[in-house]
């Protein structure tokens, strides 16, 4: 039976393995399917305290797991497939395997929000991608218009890391003016190379036809018409979905999804605990993630201390 386990190993999850690791409750993390989480597929962070040059994301959450498992955290490349917190101790599913502990913490993150048009799935790796660290270097992309969508820090990120490779970028946005902070929007919409399409959306991805992507078809939100623009990639940055699938009907979520704690970090299940994107649709910072991590650890080890464990 397990102590403490920790779902996700993001910026959250890290931080609670870190903490209760320390507390000398040998904590399990499961890291789920995208080790590392959405961190790991941004170039530089440069808001992490600690950091006065920036760090890259994927070395930060490799960091973050190496002093974790510096005190003994132990790490599982296990997804999580239920969970019956319905009595004590809890239940998981871990690729077919039962697992059981006394707390949880739920740090299991967001995923990329799709547009849920036309050509996007289809052409999912053909040019449609949710990554630019990932996938902007790749031959097809060099020296070709390439398509950014969203208004947030995200999609302003991710159109400055293409201005490298594409020989345009065209940002679209659905309203006229970006949601992202002053200093992104200052640089995106400073930089030569990156050009905004205002109050318009991607209705289709093209070409299914062809099977790449060729174009987008853009309609302008205030006058209605459509155009086609031509270009090699379309990168979708339109924010995030909570991953809490696995836990309806038994943790209490918002509308959209988020984990709604009752106290602290403690959820309505007494014992299963929440740190990070999962639960979190305002702030959406890893270093907020990784405070909420350390908060949920001592929520943890202060639970189970009560319970003389
Ligand atoms: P976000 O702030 O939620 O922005 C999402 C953007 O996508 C918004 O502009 C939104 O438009 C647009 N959008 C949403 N659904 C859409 C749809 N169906 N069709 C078209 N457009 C759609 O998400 P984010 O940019 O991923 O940022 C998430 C958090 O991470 C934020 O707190 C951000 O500050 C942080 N972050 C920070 C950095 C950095 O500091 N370097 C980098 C990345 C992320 P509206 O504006 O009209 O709602």
């Amino acid at each position: 039976m397990e102590k403490v386990v920790i779902i996700g190993s993001g910026p959250a999850g890290w931080t609670a393995a870190l903490y209760t690791a320390r507390a000398q409750l040998a904590p399990l993390v499961f890291m789920g399917q995208h080790p590392g989480g959405l961190l790991t597929t941004t170039s530089i962070v440069e808001n992490f305290p600690g950091f006065p040059e920036g760090v890259d994301g994927y070395e930060l959450m490799a960091r973050m797991q190496k002093q974790a498992e510096r005190f003994g955290a132990r790490t599982s490349f296990g997804v999580v497939e239920s969970a019956d917190f319905s009595r004590r101790p809890f239940t998981l599913v871990v690729d077919g395997e039962q697992v059981t502990a006394r707390t949880v913490i739920i740090a299991t993150g967001a995923s990329h929000k799709h547009l849920g048009v036309p050509g996007e799935h289809e052409l999912e790796n053909r040019g449609t991608t949710y990554c630019a660290t990932c996938d902007g270097a790749l031959p097809m992309f060099r020296h070709q218009p390439l398509v950014v969508v969203g208004g947030g820090d995200s999609a302003c990120e991710e159109a400055l890391y293409l201005t490298r490779f594409g020989s345009e970028v065209l940002l679209i946005h659905r309203r006229d003016c970006l949601r992202a902070s002053k200093i992104m929007t200052e640089r995106a919409l400073g930089h030569p190379k990156i050009k905004p399409v205002w109050d318009s959306v991607v209705t289709e991805v093209l070409d299914m036809q062809q099977e790449k992507v060729t174009g987008v078809r853009l309609k302008n939100l205030k006058t209605g018409a459509e155009s086609i623009l031509p270009c090699a990639g379309v990168f979708i940055a339109i924010g995030h979905v909570p991953n809490t699938k696995i836990f309806k009907g038994q943790i209490h979520t918002d509308e959209n999804g988020f984990i709604v704690p009752k106290k602290g970090t403690m959820t309505n299940v007494p014992g299963v605990f929440v740190a990070g994107d999962c639960a979190d649709h305002v702030y959406r910072q890893a270093v907020t993630a990784a405070g909420a991590g350390c908060a949920a650890a001592i929520d943890a080890e202060r639970f189970l201390e009560a319970e003389n464990v």
